[in-house]
């Protein structure tokens, strides 16, 4: 019999794993609270994709995601697509020095000694992952568009990373194959409740309850995967399932603006020394933060707690740090903006697995910093699910574009807390 899954989320997570697996042959309800794809943690992303991380499976699934981008009709099987995958390159710039604390924001170090720059570079060459290491005067040498003053700055340069423009519409291509593939999107509608039943030792998810402008509505299914972005502790609960490692939302502010004079060498780059990173497209350039200390507000309720005063100190601060790198770039109509994150709180790579409640799932945490993988997230965790749905115990899964293995123990709960 065909199995039915509720994907609670149309984020780009929720929406890559409702289309993976109706590819797997199951039924497959997406439930949005908004009135359309992509309006939350998505809507505002930077869509850097780069494979750069202090943990090798982290890794593994960056450079799947940055290959799958490089293939993106493909994956889709489509000749045109909404959204593109821009291969400007990626630049990571740190201080080499005695190796501070990790940043945890963005998974990677501020400043990095010696054996721990080699190890990155070892991790991302066995990835597969074309690296280059930089210091101050290749960089001087490479990138004349920006200065570098320090005598201890490195970077580490990604040739084949970049971004996703735009990525909201990346979201409406995987909804199109989504939905030819038989997926269907109730919007509008807010899951507020899950039931679940013991069968022998275990509880196993029997349905979740929603609302919407009909009223409430009881959704059956064999499994329901939580993919609610920032909303992912509140789901847990609403089903019933606290997790051994906590999510919150955590806000961020983002600076949008139009590039006024673009040249074609600038990368993306991330300036872990000045506390940036940048996404350089002529419609709409980014400006974010990126040091660890920007991230420190765990909060459910914030958003009431914006003012004009912060964002306008965050503004002054950030554009300054670019100011100081790439004088020569020139931007105007700057618009800061807030969105939350799904932090997972002891560190920041993505929770991508299953409960102590039977066929219930999360694909959640993504901190950030997962866009880049939303589509290879979708893969894991439809097979992970079609797997374990039809008792097959292998846990191990050869990722389609680079062939690296991902295991579906690497982004669980248990690893972490082992
Ligand atoms: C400012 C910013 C910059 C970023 N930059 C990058 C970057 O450069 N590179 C990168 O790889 N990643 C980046 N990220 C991270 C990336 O955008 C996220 O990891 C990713 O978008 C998360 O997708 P998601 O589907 O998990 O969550 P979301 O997009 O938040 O989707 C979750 C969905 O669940 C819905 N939902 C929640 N509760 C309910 C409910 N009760 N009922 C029904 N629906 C519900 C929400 O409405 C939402 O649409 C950035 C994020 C932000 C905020």
């Amino acid at each position: 019999m065909t199995k039915k899954a509720l994907i609670i989320g149309a984020g780009i997570i929720g929406t890559s794993t409702a289309l993976e697996l109706a590819r797997r042959g199951w039924l497959v309800t997406v439930i949005e609270q908004h009135s359309g794809a992509a309006q939350g943690s998505t809507a505002r992303t930077s869509s850097v994709i780069r494979c750069h991380y202090t943990r090798s499976e982290a890794i593994v699934l960056a450079h799947e995601g940055a290959t799958l981008w490089d293939n993106w009709q493909a994956y889709l099987g489509r000749s045109s697509t909404r959204a593109a995958y821009h291969k400007t390159g990626v630049l990571f710039l740190m201080r080499q020095g005695e190796g501070g604390p990790p940043s945890e924001s963005l998974g990677v170090k501020a400043e990095m000694d010696q054996h721990d720059l080699d190890n990155r570079m070892n991790m991302m060459q066995q990835a597969g992952v074309e690296a280059a290491f930089m210091n101050q005067k290749t960089l001087a040498d490479f990138l004349p568009c920006f200065d570098f003053p320090e005598d201890d700055v490195v970077g580490i340069w990604e040739p084949n990373s970049g971004f996703v423009f735009p990525p909201v519409d990346s979201v409406l291509d995987l909804q199109q194959a989504a939905e030819l593939a038989g997926v269907q999107f109730k919007f509008d509608t807010k899951v507020v409740n899950g039931a679940s039943a013991w069968k022998g030792e275990r509880r196993w998810i029997q349905s979740v309850t929603v609302h919407n402008d009909d009223g409430a509505q009881e959704l059956q299914a064999d499994v329901v995967v939580n993919c609610a972005g920032p909303a992912s502790h509140h789901i847990n609960l609403a089903m019933h399932c606290p997790l051994g490692i906590a999510t919150a939302p955590q806000r961020q502010f983002i600076c949008e603006a139009t590039w006024v004079n673009p040249t074609s060498d600038v990368p993306a780059m991330a300036d872990l020394a000045e506390g940036f990173y940048i996404r350089p497209h002529e419609e709409v350039f980014k400006v974010g933060a990126a040091l660890a200390a920007d991230h420190v507000n765990f909060s459910t309720d914030e958003a009431g707690l914006i003012t004009e005063r912060e964002k306008e100190k965050f503004e002054k601060r950030v554009l300054a740090s670019l100011r100081k790198r790439a004088p020569d770039i020139e931007i105007a109509d700057v618009q800061t903006k807030v969105a939350f994150y799904d932090w997972s709180v002891s560190d920041s790579y993505p929770i991508l697995d299953g409960t102590d409640v039977g066929g219930y799932y999360v694909a959640i945490g993504s901190s950030g910093a997962w866009f880049k993988s939303g589509p290879v997230i979708g893969q894991v965790m439809a097979e992970m699910i079609h797997r374990e749905g039809h008792g097959d115990t292998n846990r191990d899964f050869v990722l389609p574009f680079t062939k690296n293995t991902l295991n579906f123990g690497d982004f669980s709960v248990r690893k972490r807390l082992a």
